[in-house]
């Protein structure tokens, strides 16, 4: 049983389609990353899927309840970061925490994420810069152990080493069961720790792949210098781009299998080799760039 299951969602304001016919499936455990230019959908689909604003047309189904119907049993089920964190300013971070502690009851991981997230519970959260109103975000999406996760950009305004941070318990809550639904701008970022990937643009999901397979459709750049002149047609083969050529340089683009490329080039005495491979978003463009 999948654990949020989405068919045809569509969300328009007016003549804007925010969300136009997404459907995706998360299941237990995974992390799935949901990723757009800003503008694509993604908050849209997110808030329908939260039930603060109701869809056009859609299913909705989460822990196999209705998004709608069943909105306050999942709300207890689901720990959830806003886009935009709103908290009370009269409160410190403090109370934000024993709110929830006492909505939730028992078990809560509240010390731990506190202390790994750095987070000063005394201030109010009136004078909190937006980093820690997002640590704070986090730290009531978490804190309970919810089953699901659902976070708009977890590492919104966070500094690089708090976003490491954030990734780790994103990882560590997935691997004890959680199932992570999380919204990204940044394709670098996800690749980190998601399974699979979701792209929405114009409200519609233009790709969808496991990170593995992503993986396989795997891109290569190869520069080398040779001690000798070569001659350059020897590396014209299928899947092969020649990028730069000088007589005893080049460099080269390769799709797929690395192996035949590698028996041509070793005819020749090599002086200096590096094979970098693309990052997603390279292989993303090549693929889907259309
Ligand atoms: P993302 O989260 O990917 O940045 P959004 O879901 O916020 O994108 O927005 C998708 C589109 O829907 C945008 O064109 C945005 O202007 C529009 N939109 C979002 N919310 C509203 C609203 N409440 N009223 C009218 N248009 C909206």
């Amino acid at each position: 049983m999948s654990v949020i299951e989405v068919k045809n969602l569509k969300k328009y304001f007016g003549k804007t389609k925010a969300v136009d016919g997404i459907s995706f499936s998360v299941e237990k455990g995974e992390i799935f990353g949901f990723l757009g230019p800003n503008g694509a959908g993604k908050t849209t689909a997110i808030r329908c899927m939260m039930d603060f604003i109701k869809p056009t047309s859609g299913e909705i189904k989460i822990l196999d309840r209705d998004a709608q119907k069943d909105s306050v049993f999942l709300k207890e089920k689901i720990g959830y970061l806003s886009g935009t964190v709103r908290l009370y300013d009269k409160w410190t971070g403090k109370e934000h925490i024993d709110f929830i502690k006492e909505l939730n009851g028992k078990n809560n991981i509240a010390n731990d994420l506190i202390k790994r997230l750095d987070f000063d519970i005394n201030s109010k959260t009136k004078s909190l810069s937006s980093g820690n109103r997002q640590k704070l975000g986090i730290i009531m999406a978490m804190l309970c152990n919810p089953e699901v996760l659902i976070l708009d950009e977890p590492s919104m305004a966070l500094d690089p080493l708090m976003q490491h941070e954030v990734y780790h318990l994103i990882k560590e809550a997935s691997d004890k069961g959680t199932t992570v639904f999380m919204s990204s701008h940044n394709l670098a970022e996800v690749q980190k720790i998601c399974s699979r990937i979701g792209i929405i643009k114009n409200g519609k999901m233009v790709a969808m792949e496991d990170i593995s397979t992503l993986r396989q459709k795997s891109m290569y750049t190869i520069n080398i210098s040779f001690e000798n002149e070569i001659n350059s047609s020897d590396f014209k083969l299928d899947g092969i781009e020649i990028i730069k050529e000088m007589p005893k340089e080049i460099s080269l683009g390769v799709k797929g299998d690395l192996n035949p490329i590698i028996k041509k080039i070793s005819n020749y005495r090599i002086k200096d080799l590096d094979i970098e491979p693309a990052s997603l978003e390279e292989i993303f463009l090549e693929y889907y760039g259309n």
